[in-house]
C-alpha cells in the first residue's frame, strides 16, 4: 500500500537545522528558524511559565478530558488579550473561540470551518506570506490566491498594489492578514493602512482572516494588536488565529486560539456548534497543558505582570538587535541601505541579498539562512553581530 510512495524533499528550514548542527565552526550563526533566543543563545522558559507550572503541578486534581473547546477560562482570557476588555464584538456576545494545538491548529481549524461555510472559498495572502499557509490554508479545501504585499527590490511595502487588487475582492471571499511581526517580511501596515483596509472590507464585504502570532513582539500587547481590533469593530464577521508559542515561549506546548467574530449570538451559537464538530473531527481536544499555564498568567496579577516584563523584554532585544545590525552593516562598510531593518518589527527580515550570497555565506562563513535571506534577528547577539556583518559585508563586495 505504501511502497509506491516518493520521499519528498526536506523542509528548507528544518534541512537548513541539520547542516548547520553538524557544522564544527566555532562561529557558525543560526538565522533559520523563528524561534526566541537570548543572548547566549538559548530559547528560555520564561520564569512566568514555570511558576504557573509549579502552582498547576500542586493544584491540579484530574486529568480528566476538557472538550473540544478547551477550558472557558483559556478561552475568555485569551478573547480579552487578543481583542482587549469590552471591545464592542464581546460586549455584543458575538465571538466564540477554541483552544488549538498552536497557531497552527487554529489555522487549520478556521480554514476548515471556513470551507463548511462556502466550499472552496478564495483566501487571499500577502506575497510573500509565511510558507505553511498555504498547506493549512489549501489543504483545507480553501481556494489561494495572493495579493501584492512587499517588494524586495525597495525593501518596502506595495500598498498601492495591494489596494488595487483587493479593491476587487468581495463577500464569499476571505483576506488573511499578518496582525503584526509579517513573518517573513517584518513590515507591518501602518494605523492609516489598516484604516483603509478596514474601510474596503466593511465597504466590499470580504471576510478578513487575521493571523497574530507574534502579539507584544513588535510594539506592545495593545499596539500590536490595533489592526485587527480595528477590522473586528468595522466589519461584522472576521476570523483570528492566535498563536502563544512566541508571546509565552510555549512552543512546544501547542497553544493556541481558533477564534470567530459573527453576526449576533445566534449566528455565534450556531458557527460554534460547527467549529467545535471541526475540532471532534480533526484531534477532538486539544492538550491541557499550555493552555492551563496561558489561562493561570492572563487571570492572576502578579504572574501577568511578570509576564508581560518578561515579553518587554524580548521585544527590546529583539528591536535593539535590530538597530545594532544596521550600525554594525554600516560600520563593516556593507554595500547598500539596511536602516529598513530598524523599521521593522518582530523575528524577522530579509536581508536582501542574493540566493548565492546567501549559499556563499553558507559555504565560506558558516552563516545559515533561508535562500530568501529571512533572517531571524534574535539568532543574532553582541558577540556574533561583528563577524556577522563583517560576513556580509565581504559577499555584497
Ligand atoms: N503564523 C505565523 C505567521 C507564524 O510565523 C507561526 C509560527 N512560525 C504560526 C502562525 C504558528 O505557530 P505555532 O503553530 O507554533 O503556534
Amino acid at each position: 500500500m505504501f511502497d509506491h510512495l516518493s520521499s519528498l524533499p526536506a523542509d528548507p528550514i528544518l534541512g537548513l537545522l541539520a547542516t548547520y548542527r553538524a557544522d564544527d565552526n566555532p562561529r557558525k550563526i543560526d538565522l533559520g528558524v523563528g524561534v526566541y533566543k537570548d543572548e547566549a543563545g538559548h530559547t528560555p522558559v520564561l520564569q512566568a511559565v514555570k511558576e504557573a507550572e509549579t502552582r498547576l503541578l500542586r493544584s491540579e486534581e484530574t486529568k480528566a478530558y476538557v472538550g473540544p473547546a478547551g477550558t472557558p477560562g483559556f478561552n475568555s482570557a485569551m478573547q480579552e488579550l487578543v481583542l482587549g476588555a469590552g471591545h464592542p464584538a464581546l460586549v455584543g456576545n458575538r465571538v466564540r473561540s477554541a483552544q488549538t494545538p498552536g497557531g497552527c491548529g487554529a489555522l487549520r481549524v478556521l480554514a476548515e470551518f471556513a470551507n463548511r461555510a462556502k466550499e472552496h472559498a478564495t483566501i487571499w495572502v500577502s506575497d510573500p506570506t509565511w510558507a505553511n499557509h498555504v498547506p493549512l490554508l489549501g489543504n483545507a479545501g480553501l481556494q489561494i490566491k495572493s495579493y501584492p504585499y512587499y517588494d524586495r527590490a525597495t525593501s518596502s511595502l506595495k500598498f498601492d498594489e495591494m489596494v488595487e487588487t483587493l479593491k476587487n475582492v468581495g463577500e464569499g471571499e476571505l483576506v488573511l492578514f499578518h496582525a503584526c511581526c509579517h513573518n517573513p517580511c517584518g513590515a507591518d501596515l501602518s494605523r492609516e493602512q489598516w484604516q483603509v483596509l478596514a474601510e474596503m472590507a466593511q465597504r466590499q464585504g470580504f471576510t478578513p482572516f487575521i493571523d497574530m502570532a507574534y502579539q507584544g513582539f513588535g510594539d506592545s500587547l495593545d499596539a500590536d494588536a490595533y489592526g485587527l481590533r480595528l477590522m473586528a469593530e468595522s466589519v461584522p464577521e472576521m476570523l483570528v488565529a492566535a498563536s502563544c508559542s512566541k508571546n509565552f515561549g510555549l512552543y512546544r506546548e501547542r497553544v493556541g486560539m481558533a477564534m470567530a467574530i459573527y453576526r449576533d449570538a445566534d449566528a455565534a451559537d450556531r458557527g460554534q456548534s460547527q467549529m467545535l464538530n471541526v475540532v471532534r473531527g480533526n484531534y477532538s481536544m486539544p492538550p491541557n497543558h499550555g493552555g492551563a499555564i496561558v489561562e493561570s498568567i492572563l487571570t492572576d496579577a502578579g504572574l501577568r505582570a511578570n509576564w508581560e516584563a518578561e515579553l518587554t523584554e524580548m521585544r527590546e532585544r529583539i528591536n535593539s538587535l535590530r538597530s545594532g545590525l544596521v550600525d554594525s552593516l554600516e560600520k563593516a562598510g556593507a554595500v547598500g541601505d539596511f536602516h529598513f531593518i530598524q523599521q521593522q518589527k518582530g523575528m524577522f527580515s530579509f536581508l536582501g541579498i542574493t540566493p548565492e550570497q546567501v549559499q556563499k555565506l553558507q559555504q565560506d562563513y558558516s552563516i545559515y539562512m533561508v535562500d530568501s535571506s529571512r533572517i531571524s534577528i534574535a539568532g543574532l547577539s553582541q558577540s556574533n553581530m561583528a563577524y556577522f556583518c563583517e560576513s556580509v559585508a565581504e559577499v555584497l563586495e
